[in-house]
């Protein structure tokens, strides 16, 4: 590298700052990465490998690969999505007119929580980007959405602060988070982070997240105003050491103008006025995709999802991943979704109003922060267009709930008529430019300027011809002609006998052998604007760019709050759609405690279901006397539908929703809790009983007496007596009143736990009844008070198509153990140990009986299998 070109030494200068990053250079009509980020990107874009200097030797080339800039977003995209940084390093200067080496700079770095381009961004999706700020007061979260411009920001005060940060960080799972130094040292945190919610960690100069840089920071975002003093009080002083930590990252990151954003929103009791749900019960509920497969088909917002336009989408999303726990703000949104259930056909028609609308957030986002152009500017335009019919049409329908909702949307005519009137029509035939410095979008007879310098680029050779007209006539020279060269420019001939008849106010230029060329400050004048009309004109379409640019960031609020009141109309009409769709109704919401449905149904399943009818179940809960029901039934019989059923209809009650059910009265509950015994997922590949037990820990750490918890035959992962044992525990200390004494909903396969009804007052036992006929059996789907009465596991086996054989010999082992009297071992709630050292003995002493009666010359090796595992089993 003895020699080293200046462009090379410019490229390393830019490249020391951003190591961090892979580095867009950009040359020409590329931007092109070299050595190792060129490796990186050339494997990782599938590019071919290059080299500037051929003529070296191979030790001493540079390897170089590149993408067109005018396709980079897209690559961009890519780097992005495997959590790549890329920085973006422009031309500075026009090439052209630079002296020397083209100036360049970083103007943006693109990281995935700060995507801005169309091609990184999902419009079903907010793309947060988190700063978490720890130290002894506790945490605090701030999150923001770059290209929606929304910030909060929340503290996390207590010992035990820690579940309801991950909490909050799973209701919206950010795609980057900046981290102070305690965050990124604390491992839960950034496990997390990294394995759970698949975010890239940044640790970031401590310094940010001080009082003082934190403070400008804020300021030069128009976050907070110079004069407003940094507060005492932790949980507000930490929650704008965050925000501003953000900040400053994002200014840093972005280099631009980002005044879209905020206002920043302190959410001081975020765990009061959101029910609370970790991550786990969110996957099992599968509140927004389907546990498996990770699809939205099969989730209840598959089911509630109706919404037209991307606010809609992004915010439904929100509101079903944060029910809300005040039952006055929940009947705000129900009374709306009654508002817009009443007729039918008029929210139809408001529904295809708001399939106009287009992403208003995203688009004002794109105008403040710089990077919107003129079609940009004209969807927006033709969105705001649409708002005062939406108005209108909403009004016909609204009541008192929808009305304040309405104002929101007005007084964003004047926005609407300037932007029409200055950007033209975008033409099949005649896209409108894909960027804002080459013109061509400003509309004929909205600037005169513009519009004469167009005349001039359309009619150059018309107004030249008509110049040489009134010449000729003015001079009388017949042969007279106007003419172009590179090297003149234009140049007025005339041939040698004409040279008496030349007027004074020729200026020669050059004589040749039959005639001489002669310039005007007439001629020169019309070349200079033939000319120079192209730039000008692109110039001035560029300015008169910016003028509405800056007008339309003037609105900015205005037009963010029109978009938030159409996300809003939209969710409801979402939730009045799928309610008329499904025949749901509005629950009853209150502080009662009590859970009474009556004839509820499972949302998702109810609609999966293809050639049977779902069958509607009852469900009473309170506090009292039926706080924890035991449900027992044959595998299949519908016991984990029927108690994720009462979960989903809490939530969706809970979100403003209307529920799947004939009617329904909820008392608002603070937590729900899922937690399903291991072997039910092991196809999920990292559960195992540990993982089944942490979670349950959890649950019991984090669960209060208003919690709802759904508990699916927890202790399966391990043999048969500790599971039982650590069920039976469970289930004891969830029902104690003075432990948890929380409404709880436990399947379990261990029938002997129904004994714990006698025990503990506030426990009833149900059934999901089942039919024996003949050696089958009959689901009933229906729950009955009671436990079963046997467990159909054969029946089941059978159903299931187990070989007629094993079923068979399946059925005579169980006939010798129920006359052996192997009876279900018993115990009194807070077992003793020495009740559980005598159930194993009970199991040994079985187990040894069995052995005895097999006959094994007539046993087939999977009988004999079976036999072992189910022997195994009861050890
Ligand atoms: P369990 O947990 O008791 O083994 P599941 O709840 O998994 O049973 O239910 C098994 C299947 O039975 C479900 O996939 C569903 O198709 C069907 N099912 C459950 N409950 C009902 C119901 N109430 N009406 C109709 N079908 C149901
Ligand atoms: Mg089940």
């Amino acid at each position: 590298m003895a020699e080293m070109t200046p462009m090379m030494k410019q490229y390393w200068k830019v490249k020391e700052q951003h190591p961090d990053c892979l580095l867009f250079f950009r040359l020409g009509d590329f931007y092109e990465m070299f050595h190792d980020d060129a490796k990186l990107g050339a494997e990782e874009l599938g590019l071919t490998l290059t080299t500037r200097d051929r003529g070296k030797p191979e030790e001493e080339r540079t390897p170089m690969c590149g993408v067109p800039y005018h396709s980079a977003q897209s690559y961009i995209a890519r780097l992005i999505k495997r959590g790549y940084k890329v920085a973006i390093c422009e031309q500075m200067e026009d090439p052209a007119t630079a002296k020397g080496l083209v100036d360049r700079d970083v103007i943006r770095i693109v990281t995935p929580g700060t995507a801005m381009a169309d091609e990184m961004l999902d419009e079903s999706r907010n793309n947060y980007i988190c700063a978490v700020y720890e130290d002894s007061a506790g945490a605090a979260l701030a999150r923001c959405d770059l290209s929606t411009g929304q910030f909060s920001a929340a503290p996390f005060q207590g010992k035990d602060y820690l579940p309801h940060l991950l909490n909050a960080l799973a209701a919206c799972p950010p795609s980057e988070a900046v981290l102070s130094d305690a965050a990124a040292s604390d491992g839960e945190l950034t496990a997390f982070l990294k394995d759970r919610l698949g975010c890239l960690c940044q640790p970031v100069v401590e310094a940010r997240f001080r009082p003082a840089q934190a403070r400008d920071a804020l300021c030069a975002c128009h976050l907070r105003g110079e004069d407003e003093p940094f507060p005492e009080e932790n949980g507000l002083r930490m929650c704008l050491q965050a925000a501003g930590a953000l900040a400053g990252y994002l200014t840093e990151t972005q280099k631009t103008d980002l005044s879209h954003l905020g206002p920043l929103v302190i959410e001081e009791g975020l765990t009061q006025a959101y029910m609370e749900l970790d991550l786990t019960a969110r996957k099992t509920l599968e509140l927004t995709e389907t546990f498996r497969g990770k699809e939205k088909k099969g989730s209840l917002l598959w089911v509630l999802d109706r919404t037209k336009t991307p606010m809609g989408h992004r915010m439904i999303r929100s509101w079903i991943e944060q029910p809300l726990r005040s039952p006055a703000a929940i009947a705000k949104r129900q009374d709306a979704v009654e508002e817009l259930s009443r007729d039918g056909m008029a929210r139809e028609e408001l529904v295809l109003t708001l399939r106009r609308i287009p992403d208003l957030e995203r688009l004002i986002g794109k105008v403040v922060y710089g990077s919107a152009n003129a079609r940009d500017m004209l969807v927006l335009a033709d969105g705001l267009a649409v708002l005062p019919q939406l108005m209108a049409q909403a009004e016909t329908v609204a009541g008192r709930a929808l009305a304040p909702l309405l104002r929101g949307l007005e007084g964003l005519d004047g926005l609407e008529r300037a932007l029409h009137a200055a950007i033209r029509e975008d033409a099949e035939d005649d896209r409108l430019p894909f960027t804002i410095r080459e013109g061509g979008f400003i509309r004929s007879g909205y600037d005169e300027e513009v519009d004469h310098l167009r005349d001039i680029l359309d009619h150059g050779a018309d107004m030249v011809a008509a110049l040489e007209g009134r010449e000729k006539e003015r001079t009388g020279i017949k042969s007279l002609k106007v003419r172009y060269n590179k090297v003149f420019g234009y140049y007025i001939e005339v041939s040698k006998s004409y040279y008496s008849m030349v007027p004074e106010d020729y200026i020669r230029k050059q004589t040749l052998v039959n005639c001489e060329r002669f310039i005007t400050q007439e001629l020169k004048d019309l070349e200079h604007e033939i000319l120079s009309a192209q730039s000008r004109v692109t110039a001035l379409e560029y300015n008169l760019f910016c003028k509405l640019r800056d007008m339309a960031a003037g609105q900015v609020r205005q037009v963010q709050t029109a978009a938030d009141r159409v996300g809003r109309l939209d969710v409801l009409c979402s939730f009045a759609a799928a309610a008329a769709e499904n025949g749901y109704v509005r629950p009853e919401v209150d502080e009662s405690g009590v859970i009474d449905v009556r004839e509820g149904r499972h949302p998702v399943v109810e609609r999966m279901l293809k050639d049977s009818l779902f069958v509607p179940n009852d469900t009473h809960m309170d506090g009292g006397a039926d706080r924890l029901s035991i449900i027992t039934g044959p595998n299949m019989a519908g016991k984990s539908t029927y108690m994720r059923q009462v979960a989903l209809i809490v939530l969706m009650a809970q979100m403003g929703s209307f529920v799947p059910a004939r009617a329904a009265r909820i008392g608002v509950v603070d937590r729900v809790f899922t937690r399903i015994g291991a072997s039910d997922d092991l196809s999920a590949g990292q559960s195992t009983f540990m993982v089944e037990m942490t979670e349950v820990a959890q649950m019991l750490k984090n669960a209060t007496s208003r919690s709802l918890l759904i508990l699916d035959e927890i202790g399966r992962g391990t043999s048969t007596y500790d599971g039982m044992s650590i069920a039976r525990a469970v289930l004891e200390y969830c029902a104690d009143k003075k432990r948890l004494g929380a409404k709880t909903l436990f399947a379990t396969h261990y029938h002997e736990l129904t004994e714990v009804e006698h025990s503990i007052e506030g426990v009833r036992n149900y059934h999901i009844a089942a039919k024996k006929r003949g050696d089958g059996i009959v689901f009933l789907r229906k729950i009955v008070p009671g436990g079963a009465d046997q467990s159909y596991g054969v029946e089941v086996a059978k159903l299931a198509g187990v070989p007629d054989r094993v079923v068979g010999r399946a059925r005579e082992i169980l006939g010798e153990l129920e006359q052996q009297g192997w009876a279900p071992p018993r115990g009194r709630p807070q077992a003793a140990e020495p009740d559980q050292v005598s159930l194993g003995d009970m199991a040994g002493a079985a187990v040894l009986e069995q052995l005895r009666a097999v006959s094994v010359e007539t046993l087939t090796p999977i009988e004999a299998m079976n036999l072992l595992y189910q022997l195994k089993s009861q050890l």
